[in-house]
């Protein structure tokens, strides 16, 4: 297996209110927060890649420098020259966290329309990791063409891990949102939902039957995460259940799902463990949850 692991998606430039009245500004997206935390998991043997992509203008080559100072390769990120990236801006209105987003013309949606430029970056792959917005953010004909270029590298030899991270509000409607993701569960080898999503959106009546739905659908692996509830890793005719270690002091959950991806998978992928793969995922969602952000520095492996 090549030891390139690829993420896909959106990466925004993400407006954060200091408390003063201005804003700080940062870069994040989900893919990107699971390959940043992929990238200390995994040793120096490995390469973590992001592909997506930007604008040819300034806060893009910024945010490329960004992305590329964690010590992610950017090589294959395309440039576009009519676009630039996406934006959100953080509000707290007493307290409470809402988000405002200018994201629908972002350079990102543009990611799929290469197939060539795509099965480049693929190509190199040993694990591609991808979500349910890389997904939602593409023109309905790109889902198509990603989906294909996929199917041809796992062909080629790399596995595909895929979460669902189900926002209907980026989709044209649910029932596009349930069988494009159900589509995409069938040309992966890991499936990794959050059990909240599936049971909001897909009206799963347990984790369970989630885990058997993705299994349905042809997923190798399905890996049900549920907050402070059993973790589900199935495979057909073996479905088991871990405990997370309990957590105290929680202060922000952003990014629990996409740091138990990259601990889970940096894991499963040297030991091929899965309970060691759910301890070392579910070890790190647990301390970044202890930390305001999606992405928090110096978290040794667990
Ligand atoms: P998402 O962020 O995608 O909604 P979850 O909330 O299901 O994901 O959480 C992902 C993982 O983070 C869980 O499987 C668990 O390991 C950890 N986690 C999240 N919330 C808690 C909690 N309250 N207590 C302990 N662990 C938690």
């Amino acid at each position: 297996m090549s030891k390139t692991f690829l993420a896909i998606g959106e990466c925004m430039v993400e407006m954060a209110p200091n408390g003063s009245g201005s804003y700080v500004m940062g870069f994040a997206g989900d893919t990107l927060n699971t390959a940043w935390y992929t990238r200390k998991y995994l040793g120096d043997d490995w390469n973590v890649g992001y592909y997506t992509a930007v604008g040819s203008d300034e806060v893009s080559s910024r945010m490329l420098d960004f992305i590329q100072g964690s010590g992610i390769d950017v090589s294959a990120i395309r440039r576009l020259e009519d676009r630039t990236i996406g934006l959100y801006l953080i509000q707290l209105t007493e307290g409470e966290r809402s988000f405002a987003y200018w994201r629908s013309q972002s350079a990102a949606r543009c990611l799929a329309s290469d197939r060539s430029a795509l099965d480049a970056s693929l190509q190199q792959a040993g694990l591609i990791y991808f979500s349910g917005i890389t997904l939602a953010i593409l023109p309905a004909r790109d889902r198509t063409t990603f989906l294909q270029a996929l199917r041809t590298a796992r062909t080629a030899g790399a596995q595909v891990a895929f979460d669902p991270n189900l926002r209907p509000g980026l989709w044209e409607d649910a029932d596009t949102m349930r069988t494009s993701v159900t589509e995409a569960a069938g040309v992966c080898d890991f499936v990794m939902p959050s059990f909240e999503d599936e049971l909001t959106h897909f009206g799963d009546a347990d984790p369970n039957t989630s885990a058997e739905r993705y299994l349905a659908a042809g997923a190798g692996m399905v890996v049900v995460k549920n907050g402070p509830e059993d973790v589900i890793c199935a495979r057909t005719g073996d479905l088991r259940a871990f405990q997370p270690k309990s957590v105290a002091n929680i202060v922000d959950t952003t990014a629990a799902g996409d740091s138990f991806n990259a601990a889970f998978l940096a894991e499963y992928l040297s030991s091929e463990n899965v309970e060691a793969a759910v301890a070392a995922g579910a070890g790190l969602a647990g301390k970044v949850i202890q930390h305001r952000g999606a992405l928090v520095e110096c978290l040794q492996p667990a």
